[in-house]
């Protein structure tokens, strides 16, 4: 049994084993450490399946036309993209690599939305060439590269135009997107969302489906979705008389995950009941035709079936000031407490059950002092060769993780029932120099 304060915090088949080691997917955590090392990112199958049907469940029970599709940057890879495809989900991409990582992954490309504020040249003629799903414009750039490119390739493509509602999730200002002091979208209050309307319907070799916003992430009120939701509705109406027919409507992903004990996210049925409920009331009140949804989760789907671990090394007390506890890992692998504040709970993986007694900050190996993961956390008496674990690291871990230092990135272990199987090895000294010349 797990400290049940945090056990929400942690996936779904996280248990204890009469080793006294913690087990995800029935794989005891220690003897996971021991066959692919330190630091490790650890997947649970079966958090991940059953977060991708509660989100697209909890849509589709409530909406006739309603598509999820996974946010790629949360973390993707091919064997993951194969998972999504399988769960019905589609993907989101913003970029050329996360594009190919779709391919390799056999999603169906009618599925694949593109995202970006700034998607280049070639990133785009290859979207176009894969017969992508649809891009998402952002920009008028965008609009007039995006309409060049397919008229020279004669092709004609499904677009979404991402508009900026001008709304406040209140999340931190580095996840904010939906304001309009935000590099991203056409902003609904200066005009400029209009302008791209009017543009992109002109267009002749694009086919403008419906209108895309994102407010940030993660989000964890429900009221700015149904402010967004209703005010992107009524600039839709507005725009009928300029040849607009709403045929899609996406108002993006940011739901909220339980990062530490006291996170109480709303659940995917409240996102869906809050959002499907405006959806319907405000098209009715307009006469509009109900669109087709399109979610796109990413960290709530990926992030709570992510445990990372990590071995204990230096301990260094500074009497009255800190206990420093320093792990093979760090802002290499997960640089979100370093860039944003995040915090994390952090559980001992071979002693997950003895009493923590002592308050430790739990510091990275990279040559950065604010490369701290946790700070002034309970662990039990720590000691050099412990391991400990880090829940809610699936999300915006490894999709983030860099070579600083020339450390290695961590490899990725899928577990399920018992069995693990690698997703992605662990980086070499070779694969580090691979493109140095
Ligand atoms: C990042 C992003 C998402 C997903 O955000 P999450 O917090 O991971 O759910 C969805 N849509 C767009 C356009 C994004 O940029």
């Amino acid at each position: 049994m797990l400290p049940q304060h945090i056990a929400h915090v942690f996936p779904d088949t996280t248990d204890t084993n009469p080793a006294g080691h913690l087990t995800i997917g029935r794989c005891d955590a220690v003897e996971l450490v021991e066959e692919y090392g330190t630091p490790l990112y650890v997947l649970d199958e079966a958090t991940l399946r059953s977060k991708c049907r509660q989100f697209a469940g909890a849509f589709a029970s409530r909406y006739a036309n309603a598509q999820a599709v996974y946010a790629s940057k949360a973390y993707i890879n091919p064997a993951l993209a194969r998972i999504f495809a399988e769960e019905g989900l589609g993907l989101d991409v913003v970029s050329g690599g996360e594009l190919a990582v779709a391919m390799a992954g056999e999603v169906p490309l009618e599925r694949v939305y593109f995202h970006g504020n700034n998607k280049t040249p070639a990133e785009l003629e290859e979207a176009v060439a894969a017969g992508i799903g649809r891009v998402v414009v952002d920009s008028f750039h965008e609009l007039d590269l995006l309409e060049r490119i397919c008229a020279e390739t004669g092709k004609t493509q499904d677009i979404l135009v991402r508009v900026s509602p001008g709304i406040d999730p209140h999340t931190h200002a580095y996840t904010t997107t939906g304001i309009i002091d935000s590099k991203f979208g056409f902003s609904i209050q200066t005009g400029d969302a209009e302008k791209a309307v009017t543009q992109a319907i002109a267009a002749p070799h694009l086919n403008l489906q419906g209108l895309h916003f994102h407010l940030g992430s993660p989000i964890f009120e429900l009221e700015p979705y149904q402010a967004a939701t209703d005010l992107v509705l009524r600039f839709a109406a507005g725009m009928r008389e300029q040849g607009l027919y709403l045929q899609e409507f996406s108002p993006g992903g940011g739901f909220a995950i339980a990062y530490t004990r006291n996170d109480q996210p709303p659940s995917p049925d409240d996102y869906a009941e809050a959002i499907v409920s405006t959806l319907a009331a405000t098209c009715e009140e307009l006469g509009m035709e109900q669109p087709s949804l399109v979610i796109e989760p990413g960290r709530s789907i990926i992030g709570p079936a992510g445990v990372a671990l990590y071995r204990i090394g230096a301990i260094k007390e500074i009497p009255g000031v800190r206990t420093y506890v320093s792990v093979d890992g760090g802002m290499g692998d997960n640089i979100r407490p370093a860039l944003y504040q995040a915090s994390y709970e952090v559980l001992s993986a071979n002693r997950p059950a003895a009493e923590p007694d002592a308050t430790v900050t739990i510091a990275g190996k990279y040559c950065e002092s604010g490369d701290v993961l946790a700070s002034d956390i309970l662990l039990p008496t720590p000691a050099a060769g412990d391991v400990i674990a880090i829940p809610a690291a699936g999300a915006y871990c490894p999709s983030m993780a860099s070579n600083y230092n020339l450390n290695p990135r961590p490899p990725i272990v899928l577990v399920n029932d018992g069995q693990s199987r690698l997703i992605r090895r662990r980086e070499s000294y070779a694969d580090m120099m691979l493109c140095d010349l």
